[in-house]
């Protein structure tokens, strides 16, 4: 998957529309088309990486970053005291679909665990 064809690349550089919630240099979060719960986004970085198996140990700020942003939607929504979810699939036991690494945020509602 290169980033000219990568979905979530795409949606990074505006050329696919998404809601989006939060942004800076290194880091854009937007509604999941298909939620999973009152609030649900997905945390990316705007580098392209397809996997958690792909990243290097020089990628360790920018997967920081994704839990940063999370940090600050938090609050910006007002679940930062009633609590959220972030979980980040890898591969197809994990469930992941997109591959473009994303830190799903799910926040509105009492989230059951373990997950089925
Ligand atoms: P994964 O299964 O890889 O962990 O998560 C991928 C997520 O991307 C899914 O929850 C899916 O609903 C979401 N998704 C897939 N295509 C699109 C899209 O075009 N726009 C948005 N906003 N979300 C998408
Ligand atoms: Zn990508």
């Amino acid at each position: 998957m290169s980033e000219s064809t990568c979905l979530f690349c795409k949606i990074a550089r505006g050329d696919i529309p998404a809601e989006i919630i939060f942004e800076n240099n290194d880091v854009v979060a937007f509604r999941d088309i298909d939620a999973k719960a009152p609030t649900h986004a997905l945390i990316i970085p705007r580098q392209h990486i397809s996997t958690i198996n792909d990243l290097s140990d020089g990628d360790a700020g920018r997967v920081g970053q994704l839990f940063l942003a999370a940090r600050d939607i938090a609050v910006d929504i007002g679940v930062a005291e009633s609590g959220y979810r972030v979980v980040m699939n890898c591969n197809e036991d994990g469930g992941q679909s997109v591959f473009h690494i994303h830190l799903h945020m799910l926040a509105g509602r009492q989230l059951d665990w373990p997950p089925g």
